[in-house]
């Protein structure tokens, strides 16, 4: 039973814990620059302690769900430890992780047996040059490799996360429903959102959410009532297709109704919304064991102060630069 319940009712069962800002790819609406250190990671990103105590104190507060994100997760050398260490808490029954998939033919076999539960994995495009375009890494194929070897080490289902961009791969849609009609893969677009550094891209990019439902609605894809620990996914399902598709709305009326997630980043800040102010510091109190008591209580209280709603309807980012820094 979820300890962590807000002003509003909501309760958080699901943590986004974000393990570093570093990321190798320089995705255009993220980090269009590639990742540069500012200082932020001065005193260095949670340790593998850290992440120890962090999930320790959450899976007593009820979490059952973690998802480990970053920057690129993966790129941590002690990745398949960090995993190992969050499965220890048997109350964390499901433990994911979002990937740009670079690592993923290499190591996604070990991801698994260390404890990981399911993956989502970024893909924006299903053309090799597009994709290298968005992304700056000529990676194509090592990515769709790796999706090969989710499947063959035991993953029985894959998300794939996608943002549509107008003029840039808004006109590939079909193409990816035609992917995913023999794979049991979960295609989630994800509306691009406004980010402090990406206010020009989004308003020359920025696709409607509700103009991709319309073209889905259209050729015969069905809405799924949604499960009561589901995100904020509206979940669609087709009877000539394995894979279904997830549509993800920041910018539709009541999108925060369901949220069910809480935030660490990779300094260890509880972070009450994606799009919030600077976030509570819990490092001081992850040093050692002896704290947990203290940590738990300022993540509960920290939840009180949880907003009902985002601001980005009135073009309010909070102080998120990119959402690499917060782990998206
Ligand atoms: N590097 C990993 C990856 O790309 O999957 C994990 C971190 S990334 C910040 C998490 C997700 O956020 C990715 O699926 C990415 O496409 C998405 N994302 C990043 N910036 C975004 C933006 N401005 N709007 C919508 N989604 C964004
Ligand atoms: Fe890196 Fe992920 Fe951001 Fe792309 S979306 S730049 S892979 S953190």
């Amino acid at each position: 039973m979820s300890q962590l319940t807000d002003a509003f009712a909501r309760k958080f069962y699901y943590l986004r814990l974000s393990i570093t800002d570093v990321c190798n790819f320089r995705c255009t609406y993220c980090l269009p620059d590639g990742y540069r250190p500012d200082g932020a990671g001065q005193r260095g990103f949670l340790s593998l302690e850290e992440i120890r105590r962090v999930s320790r104190a959450f899976a007593e507060l009820g979490t059952e769900k973690v998802r480990l994100t970053g920057g690129e997760p993966t790129l941590r050398r002690d990745f398949v430890d960090i995993i190992a260490a969050v499965r220890e808490n048997p109350a964390i029954r499901a433990l994911a992780v979002t990937t740009n998939g670079y690592r993923m033919a290499r190591d996604v076999a070990r991801w698994r047996e260390a404890g990981l539960t399911s993956l989502n994995v970024s893909v924006d495009s299903l053309d090799a040059r597009q994709f290298h375009a968005i992304t700056g890494q000529d990676k194509f194929r090592l990515v769709m490799d790796g999706i090969d070897a989710a499947f063959a080490c035991g993953f029985s289902r894959v998300k794939v996360n996608t943002v549509l961009m107008r003029g840039v791969n808004d006109s590939s849609l079909n193409s990816f429903l035609a992917w995913i009609r023999r794979r049991p893969i979960q295609l989630r677009f994800i509306e691009l959102m406004e980010t402090g550094e990406g206010g020009e891209l989004f308003r020359q990019r920025h696709v409607a959410g509700t103009e991709i439902r319309q073209r889905l609605l259209q050729q015969g894809w069905l809405r799924q009532p949604r499960g009561l620990s589901d995100g904020p996914a509206q979940v669609f399902s087709h009877p000539d297709y394995q894979g279904e598709i997830g549509l993800i709305m920041p910018y539709e009326k009541d999108f925060c109704l369901s949220c069910n997630r809480l935030r660490v980043s990779a300094v260890g800040n509880l972070h009450l919304c994606l799009f919030g102010e600077q976030g509570v510091p819990l490092r001081d109190l992850l040093t050692d064991d002896r704290q947990l008591d203290a940590l738990k209580s300022r993540i509960a209280g920290g939840l009180a102060q949880k907003k009902q709603t985002h601001g980005l309807h009135e073009g309010n980012s909070g102080m998120t630069p990119n959402l690499a820094f917060i782990g998206g």
